[in-house]
Parts: C-alpha cells; structure tokens; sequence
C-alpha cells in the first residue's frame, strides 16, 4: 500500500488544518451540488476568459502543462510528503512573465479583491499561487509576479490583480504542509480556523468540531450544517452589502445633480437615453417624540403592539 502523503496546491490555502489533514488522509469528501456547479461553470468561462485576454493584446500560455504533457503535474517534495501543482497559465504583454490564475466570482467577492487586493481579500489564493510560482521556479521559470484574473460574474466586469512572488509566505505554506504530514490524528482547526469555512467544508460528514457553539457576546451559538440556510444567510449578507453599495451610489450621484441640476433652478432636463424630472415633495411628519411628552396619556392610548423578526448578522472569526 502506497502511504506517500499528497497535498493539493490549491488546497493548501484551507483555512482550518483539521479540513487539510483530513485531504491528505483521502477521506471522502461531499461537496454539495451548488459547489459543484459553481466548480463546473468556473472551467467552462476558463478558455473565454482567456480569449478575451488575448484579445487584450496578452500572449497566454494556458496550461502550459497540458495533459498529454508529463510536465503537467509540477510537485514541490517537502518533508513527509509532496505538494502536487497544477497552474491555469503564463501571461505577459510588454514586461516579465506573470504567472496567473483564473477566478470567476459573485459581485461581494470581485468587489472584495478590486478594494483590498489578492493578499488581503483571498489569502488561499496567494497561497495557491504561491506555491504554483516555488514549483516553476525550480524547475527553472524566472517567476516574480503572479496575477489572479478575476471575472464578475454578475456583470461580466474584468479584474487583474498583481502581487509579487514571497519566499517568506512560501517558507511558511511549506512548514505548513510539513506539519500537516506528519499529523496521526486530526488536529484542532488550527489558528487560520474561521466559522464560515465549515459551511463550505467537504468533510463536515465526518467532523465533530464543527458543531461545537460559537460565542458571540455573553451568548453561546449553536453551527449549522443545513446547507440551504448557510445560503440564505449568505445571501443576506450581500443584500446588505449590495444596499450599502446602492446607497453610496445614490449619494454620490444625487451630490452632482443637486449641485449640477437643482441648484441651478433645472426642472428637467434629457441625459443620454434618460430624461430627469425634479419633481417638489412636500410631506409633514409626526413629531412622536414630542406628542409623547406632551401627551403621554393619549399615546398610550392608541398605541398598538406588533412584531416581527429583525435578522441581525455579526462576523465571527
Ligand atoms: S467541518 Fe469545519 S472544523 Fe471540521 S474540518 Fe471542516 S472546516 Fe474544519
């Protein structure tokens, strides 16, 4: 029996090492039909991706390591095991080669990457590219920079977000790998460990630590592994975000068309394809506070008891 420990590049970004060492091992994962789909739909746009990059003028070596090509599976040997790698692709237009990965993604998290860059917004992926880049690297490819090619996929918008190649994170990946060889038995979830991750977490069938309480405050917190909420939540959170966004856009253009238009006395006027009108709003609104105080007696009164359910959502690490 071959007991040769192997650990997948792009999984060495994992968040929770428990998740790691339970790849490593070969236990079954179950990843969800929504995973896979996602999985799926990311391949597909992978060649188009592409396409439109070499539109833009990039020459492209997509997957350079082909399958008919034994270079193809790139490994790194490190202590107790191999970290096996597989890169999307080699793109350069005027300068040095860039050692890049495709990602299509939801809006939140484009947005997270084109705000805070690779690094900060998707570390997995650094760490992902990171060990791409170590690999080629001995195998003799001058490689410095690396690259995630991020495609929207709710508007088709393009990113490209450059960082540099550092000995250091690949020291640590590899002393991470290194530990996580040489584990008998599953581990704690490590201190890159976040909540979230186990909603997304292949082995969450086999793991009891993911149903241990979470503490927020003085409350303890049970975790769920019922996939269909962990999306609705989800899916509440960017709503949220998306409210947040609306608003700083509708902000941001009613300061111009206050400034631009009201001020200067327009009542409407033809914009591209749109015709604005201003239209005057006059409304009158309670003073409650004040009728409180005045007429404690008569609010009482007539106030009427309802309920309903405020959803409340807090990041918890
Ligand atoms: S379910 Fe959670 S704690 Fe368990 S292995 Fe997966 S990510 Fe780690």
């Amino acid at each position: 029996m071959d007991n040769h420990k192997v650990l997948r590049a792009s999984r060495i970004g994992t968040l929770c090492d428990r998740a790691l060492f339970y790849s490593v091992a070969g236990a079954e994962e179950i990843t969800s039909e929504k995973s896979q789909r996602i999985f799926e739909v990311g391949k597909v746009l992978e060649p188009v991706i592409v396409s439109w990059l070499r539109n833009d003028g990039w020459n492209v070596k997509r997957n350079m390591f082909d399958s008919t090509n034994e270079e193809m599976s790139l490994s790194l040997e490190v202590a107790g095991g191999t970290i096996t790698a597989h890169p999307d692709c080699i793109i350069s237009r005027e300068g040095g080669l860039i050692l890049a990965d495709i990602k299509t993604m939801n809006d939140r998290s484009f947005r997270s990457l084109k705000r805070d860059g690779t690094i900060k917004s998707h570390p997995q992926y650094a760490d992902q590219l990171t060990i791409y880049a170590q690999a080629l690297r001995e195998c003799g490819h001058s490689i410095e920079q690396l690259a995630i090619v991020a495609l929207n996929k709710n508007n088709c918008e393009g990113y490209i977000d450059y960082f540099t190649f550092e000995p250091e994170r690949y020291e640590a990946l590899k002393e991470r790998a290194e530990r996580i060889f040489a584990l008998n038995e599953t581990p704690e979830q490590g201190d890159r460990f976040q909540t979230w991750c186990c909603g997304y977490c292949g082995y969450s069938h086999l793991c009891e630590l993911c149903k241990k309480d979470t503490a927020v405050g003085d409350e303890s917190v049970p975790t769920t592994d019922n996939q269909e909420v962990i999306d609705a939540v989800e899916l509440l959170s960017e709503s949220r975000d998306m409210e947040k966004a609306a608003k700083e856009l509708s902000d941001e253009a009613k300061a111009v068309l206050d400034r631009e238009v009201h001020q200067q006395g327009i009542k409407s006027l033809r914009a591209g394809n749109l015709v604005l009108i201003l239209n005057e709003i006059k409304s009158s609104r309670l003073d409650t506070t004040a009728l409180k105080k005045a007429h404690p007696e008569l609010v009482s009164e007539f106030m009427k008891q309802s309920s309903s359910v405020r959803y409340d959502l807090k990041e918890v690490a």
